[in-house]
């Protein structure tokens, strides 16, 4: 029995889930900031995500995330460091599907953009 206990497990994998805390997160969304909008949403564990639908702009992307982190405070958001302050995941997504791919980077052979959600949660 244990090939269908590892099925399950491969399907599991696939479950929109936060990184941090295994909660299914919601569908990414239009949230308005003060500036513009933040593609993207909030757990229920506090860590914030960002969605990058064409998998380029990761750099932006990032930046947005971790400003929304502080609620839109940029100069706070500068300060912070990665792993002192806050930690972050990133996941490989389909936005159609509401479902994240699973091996992640198994797929580096692979050069085509995928859409990513960047995890973030502040420490
Ligand atoms: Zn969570």
């Amino acid at each position: 029995m244990r090939w269908r206990r590892e099925r399950e497990d491969k399907s599991a994998l696939t479950e929109p889930r936060c990184p941090f805390c295994s909660e299914v997160f919601e569908r990414p969304c239009d949230i308005p900031t003060e500036l513009s909008f933040f593609y993207g949403g909030r757990c229920r564990c506090g860590a914030v995500y960002g969605c990058d639908p064409t998998g380029r702009n990761l750099g932006e992307v990032f930046a947005d995330t971790l400003a929304f982190a502080c609620d839109d405070d940029w100069d706070r958001a500068k300060e912070l460091e990665e792993g002192k302050d806050y930690q972050i995941k990133e996941l490989e997504y389909s936005p159609g599907e509401h479902r994240l791919l699973p091996g992640g980077r198994g797929y580096q052979g692979i050069r085509r953009a995928r859409a990513k959600l960047i995890f973030l949660r502040i420490l």
